[in-house]
C-alpha cells in the first residue's frame, strides 16, 4: 500500500513548484510530472515508453491511455512508497475519472486534491509589477519593493532595469482565466468526491507550507 496520492492545483505564480518541493522534503513524497515521466519511460524503453515514442515521433499527442500506463508503471516502483504528488495530470475530468479507475484497480484513490487559491486581481498586481536589475538580477516591484533611490539598484548601483514581456497585467489576467477554465471541471470532480482541499495561497511561503503540512498529516493519518 502506497502513501497519499495528492493532486496539486494552482495557477502560474501561486508557488506550486516551491510547495511541491517542500512536500517532498517534509514528507518524503515524490513529485511525478507528466513530462518527466514520459521522457523517462521513452529513455527506459518500456512498452508504454516505446508507444509514446512512436506517437511523439509522428508529431501526435500522447493518448491518455499511454500516459496512464506510464503512470501505473511508475507508481509501482518502491521509491514512491511514501506517496506522490501528481503534476500535470489529470488535466480534464475524463482524465481524472480514468485516474480514479487506475487507482481503484490498485485499491487506492486520490487522497487529496489541493487547490492553491489566489485572488486574481491581487495576483495580477503582484506579478505585473515585477522587474529586475539588468546588471545583477536583483528583483524589484512597482508597489511592494522600489529601490531606495529611484532608478538605482540597491545592490549594484545599476540603472538599467528589465521586465519580462509576459508579466504585463493583461497577459497575467489571461493566464489566470485560462487556468480557471481548465481546472474548473477538475475542482468540481474532486469536490464531488469530497477530497478537495482549498488552500489560500496569497500569504507567505511558510504559511502555505504549514497549511499543506496540516492537510497531508490529516489525510495520511
Ligand atoms: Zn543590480
Amino acid at each position: 500500500m502506497m502513501g497519499p496520492v495528492l493532486i496539486l492545483l494552482g495557477p502560474p505564480g501561486a508557488g506550486k513548484g516551491t510547495q511541491a518541493r517542500m512536500l517532498e522534503e517534509d514528507f518524503g513524497l515524490v513529485q511525478l510530472s507528466t513530462g518527466d515521466l514520459l521522457r523517462a519511460a521513452v529513455a527506459a524503453g518500456t512498452e508504454a515508453g516505446r508507444k509514446a515514442k512512436a506517437v511523439m515521433e509522428a508529431g501526435q499527442l500522447v493518448s491518455d491511455d499511454i500516459v496512464l500506463a506510464i503512470l501505473k508503471d511508475r507508481m509501482a516502483q518502491p521509491d514512491v512508497a511514501k506517496g506522490v504528488i501528481l503534476d500535470g495530470f489529470p488535466r480534464t475530468a475524463g482524465q481524472a475519472a480514468a485516474l480514479d479507475k487506475l487507482l481503484a484497480d490498485a485499491g487506492q484513490k486520490v487522497t487529496a486534491a489541493i487547490s492553491l487559491e489566489v485572488e486574481d486581481e491581487a495576483m495580477v498586481a503582484r506579478v505585473s509589477g515585477r522587474y529586475t536589475c539588468a546588471a545583477c538580477g536583483e528583483g524589484y516591484h512597482d508597489e511592494f519593493k522600489q529601490p531606495a533611490q529611484a532608478g538605482v539598484c540597491d545592490k549594484c548601483g545599476g540603472t538599467a532595469f528589465k521586465r519580462r514581456a509576459d508579466d504585463n497585467a493583461e497577459t497575467v489576467r489571461e493566464r489566470l482565466q485560462a487556468y480557471h477554465a481548465q481546472t474548473a471541471p477538475l475542482i468540481a470532480h474532486y469536490d464531488r468526491l469530497s477530497v478537495l482541499e482549498r488552500v489560500p495561497a496569497m500569504g507567505s511561503i511558510d504559511g502555505i507550507r504549514a497549511s499543506l503540512a496540516d492537510i497531508v498529516g490529516r489525510v495520511s493519518a
